[in-house]
C-alpha cells in the first residue's frame, strides 16, 4: 500500500529527500514550511528595484569534492562556474584570503618564495600546541599569533560572540592556508552558482514529482499526525520540536543592511571586515555572484551577527559543551521514536554546507528506503555522530 509521509521544511534537506522519497518508494509525500517560500536559508529572489538575484539569506556558493553531488544538482538546472574570491579589510588596507601566499607577503611586507613564507609562518606557530583543542589553539598552531590576531579573533569574536578559545577547531579547519598565490576559498573541485538562484532548484527537485507543498504553516507535532501519514521528517530545529523541554541549544543568527548604489559598490562579491572595531563582519555585493548578468544599479548587504532570539531565524550552530550536553537529551529523546526521523542543518545542529545536506539527505533517503522495504527499523537520524 502507497505510504503517506510528511516532511516538515522545504530547505535542501526536506526537499532532496522528498524527491528520492518518490524515487525509491511508493508513497506520496507532503511538506509544509512555515516561511512564505521555499529553499530555506539558500533561498534566492531578484530584487525588486535593482534587478539583481539576492541571495536573501547571505551568499550561498556551492562547492563539493563529490562528483555524483555535483552530477545530482545539474541535473535539475544549469550551473555557471564560478570561484569565490573573498577580500579581507584590516585597519583599512585589503587582503587576500583565505591566507595565501600573497597576503603573508604584504602583511609583513616580505616578499617570500612559498618554501621561504612556510618555513617563516612555522616559524610563528605556537609548537607547544601538540592537539589543538580550540579554534584559538588551531590558529596559534598553524598561522602563529600575528596573522591570527589581523584576520581571526576580531571576526570571529563578531561573528560567533564569544572567545575564539570556547569555539571547537573544526570551525577554522574549514578554511584553507596556501603557500602559492591560489586564492579560490574552497579547495573543493566542483564550484558553481546556478544560473537562475537556488529556488529554482528546489522548485524543480519539488517538481519532478507530484510533492504537495504548504507555505505559511507551521507544524507542531501531535500524535494524532500519526492518524494521516506513516512517517514524519523533520528538518526544523531539534529543541524547537521538544518545545525546549531541556533548554535552547545556542545559535548564531545574522541581520543585513540593504544598500542601493549606481554602478559598483565594491569591486567584489565579498570583503570581511576582519576587526572587531567595525561593527558588521562583511559586505556582499549581489551583482557579483552572477558576473553573467549585467546592471546598471548595485545592491549590497552589511552583514551583522548576533545571538538568536526566540523569533530570529537560527544560523550557525555555536555547539558550545553546553549546547552539546543539551543536545545529547534531545536526541536521545529523538530516538525512542519510530515514525518520525531527523535531517538537516537544524535538527541535527550541526555547521553544514549545501554540498553536505545534499548528500546526507540522499544518503538517509536511500538507507531509509531500504529500510522500509525489507521492514527493518527506520533510520532516525543520519548516519552521524552526534
Ligand atoms: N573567519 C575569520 N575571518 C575571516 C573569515 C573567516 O575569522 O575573514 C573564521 C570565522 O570564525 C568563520 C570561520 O572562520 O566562522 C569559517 O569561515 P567561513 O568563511 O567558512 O564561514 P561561513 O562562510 O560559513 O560564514
Amino acid at each position: 500500500m502507497s505510504k503517506k509521509y510528511l516532511i516538515v521544511g522545504a530547505g535542501f534537506s526536506g526537499a532532496v529527500l522528498a524527491h528520492q522519497l518518490c524515487k525509491l518508494v511508493d508513497c506520496t509525500v507532503e511538506i509544509w514550511d512555515e516561511r512564505n517560500h521555499i529553499g530555506g536559508n539558500c533561498h534566492t529572489k531578484r530584487d525588486a528595484e535593482t534587478g539583481v538575484m539576492v541571495h536573501e539569506y547571505g551568499p550561498h556558493i556551492f562547492n563539493t569534492d563529490k562528483k555524483e553531488i555535483w552530477d545530482f544538482v545539474n541535473s535539475f538546472v544549469e550551473f555557471k562556474p564560478f570561484i569565490n574570491r573573498v577580500k579581507a579589510n584590516h585597519k583599512g588596507a585589503i587582503y587576500s584570503l583565505p591566507v595565501n601566499l600573497h597576503t603573508i607577503n604584504q602583511f609583513f611586507n616580505k616578499s617570500f618564495g612559498p618554501a621561504e613564507a612556510k618555513a617563516f609562518i612555522e616559524g610563528q606557530a605556537d609548537k607547544s600546541i601538540d592537539e589543538p583543542k580550540s579554534f584559538e589553539e588551531q590558529a596559534m598552531k598553524f598561522i602563529g599569533k600575528d596573522l591570527y590576531k589581523a584576520f581571526f579573533y576580531g571576526y570571529t569574536k563578531k561573528q560567533w560572540g564569544c572567545e575564539p578559545s570556547e569555539l571547537p577547531a573544526s570551525i577554522l579547519k574549514r578554511l584553507p592556508v596556501r603557500f602559492n598565490y591560489d586564492d579560490n576559498y574552497y579547495n573543493n573541485p566542483y564550484q558553481g552558482i546556478p544560473v537562475n538562484g537556488y529556488t529554482e532548484l528546489v522548485e524543480k527537485l519539488l517538481g519532478s514529482y507530484s510533492i504537495m507543498v504548504s507555505l505559511n504553516t507551521k507544524f507542531e507535532f501531535s500524535p494524532d499526525l500519526f492518524n494521516t501519514y506513516d512517517h514524519i521528517f523533520y528538518t526544523g530545529p531539534i529543541d524547537a520540536f521538544f518545545n525546549y523541554k531541556f533548554g535552547r541549544l545556542g545559535y548564531r543568527t545574522v541581520t543585513f543592511e540593504k544598500h542601493v548604489a549606481n554602478g559598483d559598490y565594491q569591486g567584489n562579491p565579498v570583503i570581511n571586515y576582519c576587526d572587531d572595531t567595525v561593527p558588521y563582519t562583511r559586505v556582499h555585493e549581489h551583482k557579483h555572484f552572477a558576473p553573467w548578468e549585467k546592471h546598471e544599479q548595485t545592491v549590497y548587504f552589511k552583514e551583522f551577527s548576533k545571538e538568536t532570539e526566540p523569533t530570529d531565524i537560527p544560523y550557525y550552530p555555536k555547539r558550545l559543551e553546553q549546547d552539546k550536553a543539551i543536545l545529547l537529551q534531545y536526541r536521545n529523546e529523538a530516538t525512542q521514536s519510530e515514525k518520525i526521523s531527523f535531517l538537516g542543518r537544524l535538527a541535527t545542529y550541526r555547521y553544514m554546507d549545501m554540498h553536505h545536506v545534499i548528500g546526507e539527505a540522499l544518503d538517509f533517503a536511500n538507507a531509509f528506503a531500504a529500510a522500509e522495504t525489507a521492514g527493518t527499523p527506520l533510520p532516525v537520524f543520519p548516519n552521524v555522530e552526534g
